[in-house]
């Protein structure tokens, strides 16, 4: 088996190039320039190396050769892939958290973490604190203290955390610490390299980029994902060869799409600031941002994320129907513009207390915005919000 964790080049390569050629599978038989798809669910054992393979046991070559460019994209060792972003995160938690630890989370989680959370893993016997901001995580670390875990820029506020403080203190610790990197990617920000232990993904959004796959990724040091592969060989919850042929596929653009994801949502954040229906427009690039300063020096760009609260939040329905481009739908992070209400999409299983302490009000848009030309995305907001 002929595998490139990187070509050979002496020197280090970069992340548009990492994107297109880390981890392809050559294959001496046909010469092709793809990675083949290996769609066996009985190999021979041992085969020739001595290995034993199974989708489940996360080894096919498919599943490698996806793993292994993003941990060369994330800086990180190693990496395993799952059949989506909650996939991930539940077997990484279920995985380093035993009955009687404790751990803190961000206090504006996604959505559907917070209900894991809260859900699942408390029934587990696992305890959780929420914190807000950095000095309040520090302030929840107890002896029985686990992991630290936190999204940057987070869901659908687009708050940013000191990424490196927040490392320290784990460290310091001895504590694990976690990030989910969904909305960056590791084309605008690497927390590994900034001192995380753990970044968690959910490529179904920019990973993968073309709203048509579920998936998710968990990478670190080989020893962390030796660990975690344990528990994810019993949690089942890997990708298949032919869906993580597909991501594959997706990752190759990857550098290329941020590059035009961040300019359009920069272009736009600039334009609904200006506009007299919107009172306030939440994006890590505004210098009005209360984020702005850490992400402008964590971040080589800020996204393609962004809300806005409407001043009249009775015309949020309005302005969704009115919409030609823009595509109202749940999910992000694909080569189309989508817009959705949090409170009533990602954020609506919370309770109205728990959305109210997370600051997500009824009049709040979130908006992803696409690879299309920025000036009709402009143009189509420009309409449905005169
Ligand atoms: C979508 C999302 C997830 C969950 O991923 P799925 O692929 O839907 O399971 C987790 N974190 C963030 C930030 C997300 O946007």
């Amino acid at each position: 088996m002929s595998q490139s964790a990187q070509p050979r080049t002496g020197h280090a390569l970069r992340p548009d190039t990492l994107c297109i050629h880390a981890g392809t599978h050559l294959d001496p038989a046909t010469g092709g320039a793809c990675s083949p798809i290996f769609p066996s669910t009985a190999f021979a054992y041992p085969n020739a190396t001595g290995e034993n393979i199974y989708p489940r046991y996360y080894n096919v070559p498919n599943q490698r050769v996806v793993a292994r460019k993003l941990a060369a994209l994330e800086q990180g060792e190693d990496a395993l892939v799952f059949g989506s972003g909650m996939a991930a995160i539940s077997t990484l938690l279920l995985t380093f958290l035993k009955p009687g630890d404790h751990a803190v989370f961000q206090a504006d989680l996604y959505g559907g973490t917070q209900h894991f959370v809260t859900r699942e893993l408390r029934a587990f016997g696992v305890e959780a604190t929420f914190a807000r901001d950095e000095a309040a995580i520090a302030a929840a670390a107890r002896p029985t203290t686990r992991l630290i875990y936190i999204e940057s820029p987070s869901n659908p506020l687009l708050r940013c955390f000191d990424i490196a403080a927040v490392a320290k203190l784990g460290r310091a610790r001895g504590v694990l610490t976690v990030i989910d990197n969904t909305f960056a990617t590791p084309i605008n920000q690497n927390p590994i390299a900034l001192g995380f232990d753990v970044v968690v993904h959910s490529a179904t959004k920019y990973l993968n980029g073309h709203s048509d796959l579920n998936a998710g990724v968990v990478v670190a040091s080989a020893e962390i994902i030796r660990r975690l592969a344990e528990g994810a060989i019993n949690h089942g919850g890997m990708l298949d060869a032919h869906a993580c042929a597909q991501l594959e596929r997706g990752l190759k653009t990857l550098a290329l799409r941020m590059q035009r994801h961040n300019e359009n949502a920069g272009r736009i954040a600039r334009f609904l600031q200006e506009h007299p229906a919107v009172v306030r427009v939440n994006y890590p690039g505004l210098a009005t941002h209360p984020s702005h300063a850490v992400a402008a020096a964590q971040m080589r760009g800020f996204g393609g994320m962004l809300s806005f609260e409407l001043a009249d939040p009775g015309r949020v329905d309005q302005l969704l129907t009115r919409l030609r481009v823009i595509f109202p739908a749940l999910s992000l992070g694909g080569v189309e513009s989508l817009i959705c209400i949090p409170s009533r999409t990602s954020h609506r299983t919370l309770t109205l207390a728990e959305r109210q302490q997370a600051g997500i009000s009824e009049g709040l848009v979130r908006l992803s915005v696409g690879v299309e030309d920025g000036r009709d995305l402009q143009q189509d907001l420009a309409q449905a919000l005169a």
